[in-house]
């Protein structure tokens, strides 16, 4: 049996995944089993940000590896603590509890804002507001977070005490907030999975200065645009604003999983002991990782990140066969006159592995691709949805 067909018998059907098999990769190009190449301008959905085998990376894995792979946290490890310290550094927050995913990560930021709001309001503040177009995660607390009717057939009831309110939609926001008991609201800068809509900076600020002047509050989540993602070691850093709550996972360890929720000084202790857990959160190797990826998402870095976004941008703005282009950084969107599908597919036939999102063609490349690559890759991008204006 070949890989794909023992995959399509043993492996449950709930992946839709295109027909090839990656074996390996390098920087931001992968290979199949044939051997032949692709560059990748998904990163593993934004989680290789660094890229495939990165050299720095695989040496701080392999190092800790050799030293200690996990031991629970009934014990104290350096990784983790490292790793908290520094991203409390690098953001102004206070505590930070590790998991595993950006569905989990979201998960522990909405049961600390319920115990926060319980504790400091009333038990009858349980209510969580997120945005229509909204994606939070996979299971049913998360899901319920999520404002994509879509996803919650099959699966009723989902968990109770959750409302969806229209994105960019100031008053919409505070009618919500005088008619429910709400403990938190919950927002991604940039909604990915909601097909890369960057909310507005009038909006996020006026929701944010709301929410703290009534007791409400914030959580960003920042599983998919966060770790330098927008150019910004976080996409709230765009908007002036001081969460209270911020979640994050996918690249933030670079391709290991681990999910991290910050804590700011007002929500630090929302928490306590025995209220959450994990077995394998802020696990050494997955910590180890992490630090090796913050370190280096220093200020030029991101500084590089923001040119290449604007660059990109401005390559396929106008092409023919693009409508928009929408995004921060290297989480760019593209509304595309065909079928956001059909342009991957045709992508892929020639050699360069893209995403969609909703009706748009995502691109989510490692934050350090080459230029030249990059370059060749988007050639094929703008071919595929209609070829350069100029041709
Ligand atoms: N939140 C956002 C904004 C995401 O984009 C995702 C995944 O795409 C999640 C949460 C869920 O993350 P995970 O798949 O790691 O559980």
């Amino acid at each position: 049996m070949t890989i794909t067909e023992l995959d399509r018998q043993f492996v449950i059907n709930t992946y839709k995944r295109f027909p090839i098999e990656i074996v390996s990769g390098h920087g931001s190009l992968a290979y199949d089993r044939n051997g032949r190449e692709y560059i990748d301008l998904t990163s593993g959905i934004g989680v290789t940000s660094f890229g495939y085998t990165d050299g720095a990376w695989c040496r701080a894995v392999t190092e800790q590896v050799n030293r200690l792979q996990h031991t629970s946290n009934l014990y104290y490890t350096e990784p983790c603590a490292r790793l908290a310290e520094a991203l409390c550094a690098r953001t102004g927050m206070n505590k930070v509890f590790f998991s595993n995913s950006g569905a989990e990560a979201n998960e522990c930021a909405i049961k600390a804002a319920r115990a926060y709001a319980a504790k400091n309001k009333g038990a009858e503040y349980f209510t969580v507001a997120t945005l229509e177009n909204s994606f939070h995660g996979r299971t049913l607390t998360t899901l319920a977070a999520t404002g994509q009717a879509k996803f919650h057939e099959k699966f009723q009831p989902l968990t109770p005490g959750f409302i969806s309110i229209p994105a960019n939609d100031f008053d919409a926001f505070v009618r919500t907030a005088e008619k429910e008991n709400l403990a938190t609201v919950m927002i991604e800068c940039v909604q990915g999975e909601g097909g890369v809509n960057v909310l507005e900076k009038d909006y996020v600020q006026k929701l944010a200065e709301y929410a703290a002047a009534h007791g409400i509050l914030l959580i960003v989540d920042e599983v998919q645009t966060g770790n330098g993602r927008t150019g910004k070691l976080y996409a709230y850093m765009h908007y002036d604003i001081s969460p209270d709550i911020v979640s994050t996972a996918k690249g933030l360890a670079g391709g290991l999983p681990l999910g991290a929720t910050l804590f700011s000084e007002k929500t630090a202790d929302a928490l306590g002991a025995g209220d959450h857990g994990s077995t394998f959160g802020g696990n050494p190797v997955c910590c180890a990782a992490a630090l090796s990826v913050l370190e280096r998402l220093d200020d030029a870095f991101l500084a590089s990140v923001r040119e290449k976004g604007e660059k990109i941008n401005a390559s396929l703005q106008g092409q023919n066969g693009i409508k928009s282009v929408s995004g921060m950084g290297m989480m760019i969107g593209v509304e595309t006159e065909k079928p956001a599908a059909e342009i991957v597919s045709e992508c892929l036939a020639r050699g360069v592995l893209c995403l969609t999102a909703h009706e748009k063609v995502r691109l989510l490349p490692a934050l350090n691709i080459p230029d030249d690559l990059f370059d060749k890759a988007l050639d094929v991008l703008i071919k595929a949805c209609g070829g350069r204006k100029t041709e």
